[in-house]
């Protein structure tokens, strides 16, 4: 713990931490010592470990890195993250990300941008950035992050580390902030695939508080992280040959392609035909789920109230506007556009059929294969500043992640080198839902 608080000390000009708890991280330790010496220490005993600001844990400052949430205190801890206490982890701060998890530079926090430690001029990714950089920097052993659309595989990719979305549903959400509910998981940042299964043995299963958390029993991940000999893989014929792609990402996914073939698997090209609507569907989709999660911010119930209100109505537009950052009200304008009467069946009904064909055509891939491969992003971290005029640049950049997250599907971002800038490179696979055990064994036989 004192090494990690050193670190954050050290390189606070990163902007990762937007709190650090010095004190109960030492106590916390100690306890741990206690516990270890006495024999009853739990699975995670010695893991010091960083938080998005979008996890609940009671009476810590919780706020989306958003000004609407000035002053929030969460009332509860989530279940994920009492699951982690649970098992002797040390939490050791709250990490920036981008506004309520929107974004993909964490340029839209309301505290800035965090900046990559292999060129502080460039952007950590998002919307985990905070939680990417924390454990690219060495300022924890691990974060714990949220993945809509790939908010801990693309910074994972940009910092090279590994971000791990596990299956829908294989996590409970209860004290994950929502930023749009059908899409949103708990997923990890760490330097290994070992410790992704770890903690994701320790989070996952069914939950009284998330109906939607699946029953399926649990395996012991950080135990079968051995590779089967033969597996059969596919990659997207049209992602390889996109428009966009860095040159040097795509010979770095060949690269591996190549080593997998020679390892004796068996890789095919395959066709997925709906590669141009995933960015447009998800967009429709999320923007129209976070408008409606995000109406609750009203300045009644929770953070920050405008002072200058006169009467309900003006309380709500005034602390709505002065308390959102701009691509948060984009994003609830968007969503409320596409569910408006007028534009409900041209938009959002639409959006979910899309939705439909998306999964139903990934699934099947993941039925054929056990595996699909591609890269996590077009390009390797970009400068601050660069894409923040063109969100619409911004959003298109997310093409290679969404994909699992309309199907729902697992995926995990592991590095595959750097480019000649030295940059790193992400590499992205994905399973079938609910083979996080198989998706893991290939991950860390990958790196
Ligand atoms: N970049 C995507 C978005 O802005 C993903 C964000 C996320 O996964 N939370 O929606």
């Amino acid at each position: 713990v004192e090494y990690y608080l050193d670190n954050i000390q050290q390189k606070s000009h990163l902007n990762a931490f937007l709190e650090v708890w010095p004190d109960e991280a030492l106590a916390q330790a100690d306890a741990v010592d206690a516990k270890l010496a006495a024999g009853t220490a739990g699975k995670l005993a010695g893991m010091v470990i960083g938080l998005k600001d979008v996890l609940a844990y009671k009476d810590h400052a919780l706020q989306s890195s958003s000004h609407i949430l000035d002053g929030f205190k969460s009332l509860y801890t989530g279940s994920a993250v009492q699951r982690l206490l649970d098992e002797d982890a040390i939490f050791i701060g709250r990490q920036n990300c981008d506004e309520f998890a929107m974004g993909a530079s964490n340029e839209t926090s309301y505290f800035g941008p965090v900046r990559n430690e292999i060129d502080p001029e460039r952007v950590s990714g998002g919307s985990s950035g905070g939680s990417a950089v924390a454990v690219q920097a060495d300022l924890c052993l691990a974060s714990i992050g949220s993945d809509t659309g790939g908010s801990v595989r693309q910074p994972a990719a940009f910092c090279g580390i590994v971000g791990f979305k596990p299956t829908y549903s294989r996590i409970s959400r209860y004290g994950l902030i929502a930023y749009a509910s059908s899409f949103d998981q708990i997923g990890t940042l760490t330097r290994s695939v070992d410790d992704a299964a770890l903690l994701l043995e320790v989070m996952a299963g069914a939950d009284d508080f998330d109906s939607t958390a699946s029953q399926q029993p649990v395996p012991p991940y950080s135990e079968l992280l051995t590779p089967a000999p033969h597996y059969r893989i596919g990659y997207i014929r049209d992602t390889m040959e996109r428009p966009g792609l860095n040159p040097e990402i795509k010979q770095a996914v060949e690269g591996v392609l190549d080593t997998l073939r020679e390892q004796g698997h068996v890789v095919d090209a395959v066709d997925f035909p709906y590669l141009d609507f995933i960015v447009p569907s998800y967009y429709i989709l999320t923007t129209a789920e976070a408008s409606s999660n995000l109406s609750r911010f009203d300045g009644v119930k929770y953070g920050y109230r405008a002072p200058d209100a006169t009467d309900l109505e003006s309380l709500y537009k005034k602390t709505r506007a002065q308390g959102f950052g701009p691509e948060v009200q984009r994003r609830i304008l968007l969503g409320t556009f596409v569910l408006s009467a007028d534009y409900y069946d041209a938009y959002y009904t639409k959006a979910q059929k899309v939705r439909r064909l998306i999964k139903e055509k990934t699934d099947e891939l993941l039925r054929q294969y056990d595996f699909l491969v591609l890269p996590t992003t077009p390009t390797t971290a970009f400068r601050i500043g660069e894409n923040q005029k063109d969100p619409l640049a911004m959003y298109l950049a997310d093409i290679f992640t969404v994909q699992a997250s309309l199907a729902g599907v697992p995926a995990i971002s592991v590095p595959a080198g750097t480019d000649s800038a030295g940059l790193p490179i992400g590499v992205q696979m994905l399973s079938g839902a609910f083979r996080e055990e198989h998706l893991l064994a290939f991950a860390k036989s990958v790196t």
